[in-house]
């Protein structure tokens, strides 16, 4: 057993806490993890199989079949390893059951629900200004929305500048230096744009008014990290650009930040653009044009970010602000109140389920637009929905306190 024990730094990673666990004992991590197997094969051998040979593998929501076992394998050792608990339940990442948008899984760390697109692989870059202060790793520069340190104004470094590799603390086993021996401290940075350190900020929680001067930028606005997550997989899935090597780069996210500049104006120009298409390539108006092939997915992914309620899911709140300008305009954009919805889509304007959907059908509440075959069963893949009849029902019948047309129509 262990008498001493770090304590856990701001934000700190399991695996850097267990780096520096390793290191107070003069042991590297693969001899710590030896020694946890030590403690299982005591307390319970079953366990011990669980529980991975290397640091890279070890945080909970590795875990490939029972993420509950490797749960169990980390209590034992937080009660058993050391004199004191060791907090590393506390430190790890698990799986949430909280999925975003059309069903992006996402990862729980210290109650936050994270897309799980946003973790990082391999390359875990570092603030060499940060590491020079107190080496260790704080859990965000796992994401890969965090691109620069905004305390030091500085771009993370991922390359080092000696032997151009990568880096990656975690199967490294060191936080302090490269594999040749350079140390992380003496590498030098790079200025980081202000919108990179804006949303480092904001990604740990930060207000913008502590940290800089007022945007219009809806990203540095949001009360909750949770619907700055959400509208950034949003911006991903749905608006940007697309493309063999789609992919979270220093661009796409430059790209990102803009487009939530003004908001909503660019969002509606990119809707105003599908309905000129779909106008331009149908040799009549939108009537029976499935919704989705003017608009390709819109509905479904911008449902769950992290809410349904348009109170609190900005992006969806700004589609129907749209979506009730079109249909009340005097020109051809009220064309879209013929194009039809399936089930889902109509579940997400409701804020229901698609059974409800079809129950609701069936009492006349919400007329289709085709008839089916007698005794044709209810399919929500679909199309059968008018808009215009749907968001009537929306407004006669599905609003609430927290989703209502005053929510959206008071801006103007
Ligand atoms: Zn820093
Ligand atoms: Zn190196």
């Amino acid at each position: 057993m262990l008498l001493l024990r770090p304590d856990p730094l701001p934000a700190e990673t399991l695996e850097s806490f267990l780096i520096r666990l390793a290191e107070l004992y003069g042991y590297t991590p693969k001899q710590l993890i030896e020694r946890f197997h030590i403690i299982l094969d005591e307390k319970d051998q079953k366990l011990s199989g669980a529980l991975p040979g290397n640091l890279s593998q070890l945080n909970i929501y590795h875990a490939n079949t029972s993420s509950a076992i490797r749960q169990k394998c980390l209590e034992l050792l937080a009660e058993h390893m050391c004199k004191h608990r060791l907090p590393i339940i506390e430190l790890a990442v698990s799986r949430s059951k909280f999925r975003y948008g059309a069903g992006h899984r996402s990862l729980l760390w210290q109650g936050l629900d994270i897309p799980r697109y946003f973790m990082r692989r391999g390359c875990i870059p570092v603030c060499p200004r940060c590491i020079e202060e107190a080496a260790y790793v704080p859990f965000y520069w796992h994401l890969r929305l965090v691109r620069a340190c905004y305390r030091h104004g500085c771009m993370l470094v991922e390359q080092c500048p000696t032997c151009s590799k990568q880096f990656d603390y975690v199967s490294l086993g060191n936080f302090r230096e490269c594999s040749c021996g350079r140390s992380f401290a003496s590498m030098p940075t790079d200025m980081a744009p202000e919108s990179f350190q804006l949303l480092a900020a904001v990604v740990q929680g930060k207000k913008v008014d502590e940290i800089s001067a007022s945007t219009s930028n809806l990203l540095f606005q949001l009360g909750d990290v949770h619907q700055l997550f959400g509208a950034i997989l949003w911006y991903y899935t749905y608006a940007a650009p697309r493309g063999p090597h789609r992919t979270l780069s220093n661009a796409t996210i430059t790209e990102c930040i803009s487009f939530f500049d003004e908001w909503p104006c660019r969002l509606y120009t990119l809707l105003n653009e599908k309905i000129q298409t779909a106008i331009m390539l149908a040799d009549r108006p939108c009537s029976d044009i499935p919704f989705n092939s003017i608009f390709g997915n819109l509905l479904l992914v911008s449902r769950r970010l992290p809410e349904n309620f348009l109170i609190a899911n900005p992006v969806l709140k700004a589609i129907f602000a749209f979506l009730d300008e079109c249909l009340h305009a005097d020109d051809e954009r009220s064309e879209i109140g013929y194009s039809l919805l399936n089930g889902y889509e109509v579940a997400t304007l409701l804020d229901t389920d698609s059974e409800q959907v079809a129950s609701l059908s069936d009492k006349g509440y919400l007329p289709m637009a085709k008839k089916l075959k007698h005794n044709a069963r209810f399919n929500p893949r679909r199309p059968l929905f008018r808009l215009e009849a749907t968001f009537n029902v929306w407004v006669a019948r599905h609003q609430c306190r927290r989703s209502n047309r005053h929510i959206y129509l008071s801006r103007w």
